[in-house]
């Protein structure tokens, strides 16, 4: 297929053709339609698949079509959680870049980075949050960071983040989101332990393996 194939909005496109992108990749072609539909997917592939970019577009796809029934400034459209800050960096700014054509509000927070502008800006309104699983936590628990009307979460290396210990804080987080939310899992490896974390939180999802 060629991306104009797929379901996804001008706006969405044309940032896709600025970049040279002449085909989507196997995941892309796989995962993007039905994560457009609003299907849950557990994912298995690696980094340099393009899997970020089989999330984000379909990710901001449904926000640019749930917007106008969205109060504006109101809490975050989507949630993506990610194991370690540079991940968190990388997947935000391919997030923005994505979404430059939408004016996505993409904020990125991590431990290790004062606390004060990131309750500023979830203060202000977002729609994309990329956080690393603490400290996504401790904003929820400030009040600051509100999932009651999340629409997508994204679990991404997510079997890096259990490794690295995260799965209770993955678990609260996954819990305070409301049970209609689409969830997104993507894995390099699918140990047991990710089977099970899939099991108990996604809802019938497609699977996708690269
Ligand atoms: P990722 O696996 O998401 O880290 O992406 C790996 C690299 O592939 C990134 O540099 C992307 O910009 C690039 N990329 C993603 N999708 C495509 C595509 N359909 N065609 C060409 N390059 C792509």
């Amino acid at each position: 297929p060629t991306f104009s194939d797929l379901p996804l909005r001008d706006e969405l496109l044309a940032v896709v053709d600025e970049l040279g992108y002449t085909h989507p990749s196997p995941i892309q072609a796989e995962a993007i339609t039905p994560l457009v539909e609003g299907r849950d997917l557990l994912g298995q592939a690696a980094t340099g698949t393009g899997k970020t970019a089989a999330f984000a577009l379909p990710m901001l796809e449904r926000m640019a079509d749930q917007r106008p029934s969205r109060e504006r400034g109101a809490a975050p459209f989507g949630l993506i959680l990610a194991p370690t800050r540079e991940l968190a960096l990388q997947v935000s700014e391919a997030v923005q870049r994505y979404g430059a054509g939408l004016h996505a509000r993409v904020l990125t927070v991590y431990g290790g980075a004062p606390v004060g502008p990131q309750l500023k800006a979830l203060h202000q309104g977002v729609d994309v949050v990329v956080a690393t699983p603490g400290r996504a936590i401790d904003l929820m628990n400030r009040g600051a960071l509100k999932l009651h009307d999340l629409e997508v979460v994204v679990l991404d290396e997510a079997d890096e983040m259990l490794d690295m210990g995260f799965v209770e804080d993955i678990e609260t987080l996954l819990d305070a989101t409301p049970d209609t939310r689409q969830a997104v899992l993507f894995s390099a490896t699918m140990p047991r332990r990710i089977e099970t974390l899939a099991q108990k939180y996604l809802r019938e999802p497609v699977t996708v393996r690269i």
